[in-house]
């Protein structure tokens, strides 16, 4: 086991108590290829008793708690996080692969999400209704109940904050599955959130493997919310569980997210962004910049000027901190070469650089801007989750809007332009769930509602959204004559 470890992650939570699973899973290091730990292997019977202890729990303490003491709690848990983020850092580095500064970042949004909901708690009301002479008409925001969160590899601290946060501000009562290639902060919130005085069951984890567990959550009966974010597939599954049970959910798929460059962009102030968007945590990132979409009369220029920004890109061990790190798995390495395999005919304008000494059993791979590419080029078209971004030339706004909207996918997008009118048409004109203006990503903002359009899901998670997400509005009619 890892120094980094400071607490057994072969145990889960459940109902207030760190348990052992029948079985346990081997936890791979991407950067090594070696196995750091071994974590639980939750079965059917585990949920069982997750959600069961999460029942209990809202028949408890936890459900009769005020909004003012749930939010004291998040924010206490927001400011242990923010005490331990080194902590927290290295796990995630060690764990996901990405390097150090990246880590430290998600550890802050995920303090920021419990400091946001924290000081939110109490500040979601529900309105009166003017209506029939002798009624009183109010409306109630509650809780569903219990909620099921399914959170996947790569970024398990922000998508922990923004679901699992904004659930229990509500007071809901929490079961998270992890992904079992990274639970390590999940475990270690989890340790943190009981610290903080979180009651017992009010949060549960039980790590294991998505077709067992994770399938075994989203199904469960006893479930009245399911919050999702992964894969198309697997998010068709989770919303044919919710279907069955009649149960709302919330779906993120990720993307094939576009940039749009025009002639009239300060791309100076674009060039970080177009890169950064692409490689950042190795581009798996549901709202990675995949596509670059380049007015023609600039095109060359970007290309040219992206490139040299590509070669100047290190990658290495996510501890030596560089620009980039492993890919999450030997699995997701291979989906994404596989890809690569399809850039025949493309131009390859750049690669990054695996730095000399680089473990030969890490997930690596180089970083690879591809020009030259058509809009229904499946490289253009289907999520790659490594990477490799694609620029597209255009010849009109017409056309860019045309080919930025030409996906299945809707997650954000971004417009480098200098025209006011030509910003506000393409506000309007993105499908997508959020559009950045002369920005992409805004920096993460907590506050700021985030979901999708068309297969990259459906629902909002982050900022005042979530809250109502999960939640149920109830309307009161008091007749008193
Ligand atoms: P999945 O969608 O399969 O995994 C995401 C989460 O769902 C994990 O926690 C996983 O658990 C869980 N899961 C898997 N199967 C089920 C199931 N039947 N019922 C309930 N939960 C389940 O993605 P992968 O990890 O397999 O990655 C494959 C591709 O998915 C990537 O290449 C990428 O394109 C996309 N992806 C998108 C993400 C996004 O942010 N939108 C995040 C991750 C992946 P476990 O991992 O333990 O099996």
């Amino acid at each position: 086991m890892t120094d980094a470890l400071w607490f057994d992650p072969s145990e889960m939570l459940i109902g207030g108590r760190w348990l052992r699973a029948a079985e346990t899973l081997p936890l791979g290091n991407p950067s090594t290829g070696k196995t750091i730990a071994q974590i639980p292997r939750g079965q059917a019977r585990d949920i069982d008793s997750a959600v069961a202890a999460a029942h209990q729990a809202l028949s408890g303490d936890w459900g009769r708690m005020s909004a003012l003491e749930r939010g004291r709690i998040l924010t206490r848990i927001g400011q242990m996080v923010l005490e331990r983020v080194d902590e927290l850092a290295e796990l995630e580095a060690l764990d996901v692969g990405k390097p150090l500064k990246q880590a430290r970042a998600d550890a802050v949004a995920l303090a920021r999400y419990c400091e946001f909901y924290g000081g939110a708690a109490d500040k979601v009301h529900g309105e009166t209704i003017p209506y029939l002479e002798g009624y009183t008409v109010y409306t109630l925001r509650q809780p569903h109940g219990v909620t099921g969160h399914i959170v996947p590899w790569n970024y398990p601290m922000q998508i922990i904050g923004r679901s699992v946060g904004a659930a229990l501000t509500m007071g809901n009562a929490c079961v998270l599955k992890p992904a079992e290639e990274a639970c390590l902060t999940a475990l270690a919130f989890a340790r943190i959130a009981v610290d903080a005085g979180l009651p017992d069951g009010a949060l549960n984890v039980v790590p294991g493997l998505g077709a067992e567990a994770g399938a075994t959550l989203t199904a469960h009966p006893g479930i009245h919310h399911i919050s999702f974010t992964g894969s198309v597939a697997t998010g068709r599954l989770v919303q044919k569980s919710a279907g069955d049970n009649v149960v709302p959910v919330t779906l993120e798929l990720g993307g094939k997210s576009p940039q749009l460059v025009f002639d009239d962009a300060d791309v100076d102030a674009a060039l970080p962004f177009l890169v950064n968007a692409g490689i950042q945590n190795a581009g798996q990132t549901c709202s990675a910049a995949s596509r670059i979409l380049v007015h023609r009369a600039i095109h060359d220029d970007v290309v040219a000027r992206m490139a040299e920004r590509y070669s100047a890109l290190r990658v290495g061990a996510a501890m030596d901190d560089l620009d980039m790190g492993p890919l999450i798995s030997a699995r997701q390495k291979e989906i994404v070469e596989s890809f690569l395999a399809r850039a025949d005919g493309l131009t390859i304008a750049a690669h990054g650089e695996i730095v000399p000494g680089t473990d030969p059993d890490g997930s690596y791979v180089r970083p690879t801007l591809l020009s030259g590419v058509t809009p229904d080029h499946s490289l253009a078209q289907q999520e790659i989750f490594g990477p490799v971004q694609v620029v597209i030339p255009f010849e009109s706004e017409a056309e860019a809007v045309q080919i930025a909207n030409g996906t299945d996918y809707g997650l954000v997008a971004g417009v480098w332009t200098r025209d006011g009118a030509r910003q506000m048409r393409l506000a309007r004109d993105l499908r997508a769930g959020q559009v950045f203006i002369n920005n992409y990503g805004a920096g993460g903002g907590v506050e700021l509602p985030f979901g999708g359009i068309g297969k990259s899901g459906h629902g909002r998670e982050k900022g005042f959204e979530a809250l109502y997400g999960f939640s149920q509005l109830k309307t009161v009619a008091a007749h008193h004559g």
